[in-house]
Parts: structure tokens; C-alpha cells; sequence
């Protein structure tokens, strides 16, 4: 039997789609490219658009593949099962357990299989690993949110915070090594509020530290963070590690203070600062990237102001700027002061030309700095940091050089293999 496979949204959703697709050929199924007897869209609803989106990836996979079983799941058929149902799915899941719904498509049985999420209380472990070809793997450490921001629907398609043991994590990560991954990114929904569920309450660093001791030779990239985690003692052992990369993606969402009030997030500027303080005195020239949330209900252009001026304080090397998006059931739906698309636009248009400078300062910065760089193909990479690489020779894909940066083009630092490390 051939699938086809589609994912939409997130690190996690990547990381799920893996492990189904790892649970499907341990089923005997295989990917293809065309004539799939069974097409899979793992949706996303985090915004408007990326429900929009997994709606015609639904409609697109079933009329490229007439006839084939079509099987639904995700954050989006989580919060619109019946929506989804309309579209045609066969077989419709949740954002939850994976290993019933690779049972459900081996029997390829119709079946309507979306839960409560709140009802959830275990962490699902899903089979380590990723799909071959890939060079770096992702490691799922902990689903569901607690944090109800104003404007988020995940904590209603997710349920509440589980996590993996971190002896469990160190299991993984110990099989992700011996098979030769040399990075491991740890993902999850809020991998913040880690371990909270679990007895003796271990935290973020702690699952950190079981994953780097137990894949020494991979390096461990932190999926995206909510500032709250980054305290003195947990940068401290992060950086003691030795094999954590320095790149953070810190969920930002504003520069401005008000606007994160309304927003319910756990932060003002001043601890968001701190925080970036904090990470480049245990990793110094690391890169911080960011979230922003351009046209949240109420803010004023003075807001917004304050908020590209905050960018520029943090010195990020990047931010991922993106229009509000109203989200039915949340509180900030039905906040006052809400922007027309054409205003929260002219503003991601106003974050973008502020990032465009950010990145060309950091990325200038590398030059002259040796990266170990990761070869995702024979000549281009990413290194520790995170900068896209680019060699004017030829490496090998899937091993770790080190490469000294001689100058930047667009986007993309360059330079030459120094030495090799392995
Ligand atoms: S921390 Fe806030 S934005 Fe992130 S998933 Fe939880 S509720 Fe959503």
C-alpha cells in the first residue's frame, strides 16, 4: 500500500507526521509521489489562514489521488471535525494518538475518532526517529498548554501539559545517535512548562541534560521557548553541556507591554530582556530569533512602534513577524479595537524592513567566526547557530564541518571547510 503525506503548521506536527510515517512502514506501507492509496493531511488551526490552508491541502490530495483513503488529523480536524468530515476525510483524528489512527488506516476503516483533549492525561510516545534522508531529527519531549493566551487556540486542540520521562528522553535520543543523527531538535507545544506533570516535577533542563548525555555526539537545538524557562541556573547547565546549540527561538509576540498584558502572556520587556541578557552571556554571539504578532486587538501604531523599536533592542537575528489572526472562542476575538487585514499587513510589511536589518548585522557578524556547520546537501548547511551556510567546495551530506566565514550573500553566510571534524 502507497501513502502520500502532507503537514501543515509546526515543529511538532513534523515530528508527528515522522513517527506515523515511521508506524506505517513498520505497517508495510509505502510513501510515493502519485497514486496513493491512502493520503494523509496533518492540519494546523493556529491561525485563520493555516486552517484555510489545511482545508485545501484536503481538497488538493484528494483530487490528485481519486479513490485513495483520505485520513484527516491534526490541530485543525481537532477543533473542526465536522468541517473536516464535509471536506470528504474517510478518517478523521485529532491532534492525539497516533498510534490508533495507524491502526485505523491499516484496517482502513471509515472511523470519526476525535477526542476530548482535555480528557487527556498521558504524554504518547511516539517511535524516535525520522524519515530517512533527513539529516537532523526532532525529539518530542511534551504536548499540550496550559498558559490559555488570549489570542491562542492550541490549548483547546492540545489539552494540558504532559512530557515524556527523561529517562525516556534520554531512550530516544540514545536511538536517534546510534543511528547516526548528528542533530537532535527538541520539540514540543510549550516545552517550558516541562515536566510539571511528572513526579519530583523535573524541569526543562533536565530533560535537556538526559538527551545531551545520551547522544554525545549530536548536537541538541532547542525548539521554540517561552522566555519564562530562561532563569541564571538553567542557562548555567545548558551551557555546561557543551553540545547545546546556541540558537533560541523565543516566542516574543510583542515589544510592548501593554500589548502583552492583553495578550495574557507571563512577561514584560524588561524580563524578555533580561532573558536575551542572560542566553548571550552563557553563549556569547549566539543567535536569538523570534515570534511577532503584528495587529493585536487595541494596538495603536505608538504600540507597534515600540514594538519594532524592541526588536532592535533584543538584536535578533531573525524574526518570524505574522498578521494577527482572529481565532473564534478566544478572548481576543472578542476584544475591542480589532485592525483590518490591510493595516495588520502594512505592519508585517514595517516589521519585515526592520528584520532585513537585523539579520544582515548578524550575519555579518559571523564573518570571520568559524561555524561547525551540519551538510544538508554537498556544498550547503546550517550551523550551530542556525545561519544558513553555503561552501565554494564539496562536503558531505550529513556530516559536521567546520567552516571559516569569509563573507554573506542574501541571506546565506559563506565560506570553506577548514577542518574536517569527523
Ligand atoms: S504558550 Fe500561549 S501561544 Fe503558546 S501554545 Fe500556549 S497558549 Fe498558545
Amino acid at each position: 500500500m502507497k501513502y502520500a503525506v502532507y503537514t501543515l503548521g509546526c515543529k511538532v506536527n513534523q515530528y508527528e507526521t515522522q513517527a506515523l510515517e515511521t508506524m506505517l512502514r513498520e505497517r508495510g506501507f509505502t510513501p510515493t509521489e502519485s497514486g496513493a492509496d491512502v493520503v494523509i493531511v496533518n492540519t494546523c488551526a493556529v491561525t485563520a489562514e493555516s486552517g484555510r490552508k489545511s482545508r485545501q491541502a484536503v481538497r488538493r490530495l484528494k483530487s490528485r489521488n481519486p479513490g485513495a483513503l483520505t485520513v484527516v488529523c491534526g490541530c485543525y480536524s481537532q477543533l473542526e471535525p465536522e468541517q473536516t468530515a464535509a471536506l470528504g476525510a474517510d478518517i478523521v483524528f485529532g491532534s492525539g494518538d497516533k498510534h490508533a489512527l495507524a491502526d485505523a488506516i491499516v484496517r482502513a476503516l471509515p472511523a470519526r475518532q476525535v477526542d476530548d483533549p482535555f480528557q487527556r492525561r498521558a504524554f504518547e510516545p511516539l517511535p524516535a526517529g525520522a524519515v530517512s534522508g533527513r539529516t537532523r531529527a526532532m525529539l518530542k519531549i511534551q504536548d499540550g498548554c496550559d498558559n490559555f493566551c488570549t489570542y491562542c487556540v492550541i490549548p483547546y486542540t492540545r489539552g494540558r501539559v504532559r512530557s515524556l520521562p527523561p529517562e525516556q528522553c534520554a531512550a530516544q535520543a540514545a536511538d536517534l545517535s546510534e543511528a547516526g543523527f548528528r542533530e537532535i531538535v527538541v520539540t514540543g507545544i510549550e516545552i517550558a512548562s516541562y515536566g510539571k506533570d511528572l513526579p519530583g516535577r523535573p524541569g526543562l533542563a533536565d530533560a535537556v541534560e538526559a538527551i545531551a548525555h545520551a547522544a554525545p555526539k549530536a548536537r541538541i537545538r532547542l525548539g521554540s521557548l517561552e522566555p519564562t524557562a530562561v532563569t541564571e541556573a538553567f542557562c548555567e547547565r545548558l551551557a555546561a553541556l557543551g553540545n547545546v546549540c546556541p540558537h533560541f527561538h523565543l516566542s516574543l509576540q510583542s515589544g510592548c507591554d501593554s500589548t502583552l498584558k492583553r495578550m495574557g502572556r507571563k512577561y514584560d520587556t524588561a524580563a524578555f530582556l533580561a532573558v536575551c541578557q542572560r542566553l548571550r552571556a552563557a553563549f556569547p554571539g549566539c543567535a536569538l530569533t523570534a515570534d511577532l504578532i503584528c495587529g493585536f486587538p487595541g494596538e495603536s501604531g505608538e504600540d507597534f512602534s515600540q514594538s519594532l523599536a524592541f526588536l532592535q533592542a533584543c538584536g535578533f537575528f531573525y524574526v518570524h513577524a505574522f498578521p494577527y489572526s482572529v481565532r473564534p472562542g478566544t478572548k481576543a476575538a472578542a476584544m475591542p479595537g480589532q485592525l483590518t487585514l490591510e493595516e495588520k499587513q502594512a505592519r508585517v510589511r514595517q516589521a519585515g524592513e526592520v528584520v532585513a536589518r537585523l539579520q544582515r548585522a548578524y550575519l555579518e557578524s559571523c564573518v570571520g567566526r568559524t561555524l561547525a556547520v551540519l551538510f544538508e546537501t554537498g556544498s550547503s548547511g546550517h550551523g550551530e547557530n542556525y545561519c544558513p551556510v553555503r561552501i565554494r567546495g564539496k562536503a558531505v551530506r550529513g556530516r559536521v564541518e567546520n567552516v571559516l566565514i569569509d563573507g554573506v550573500d542574501g541571506a546565506t553566510l559563506l565560506g570553506d571547510v577548514t577542518n574536517r571534524t569527523e
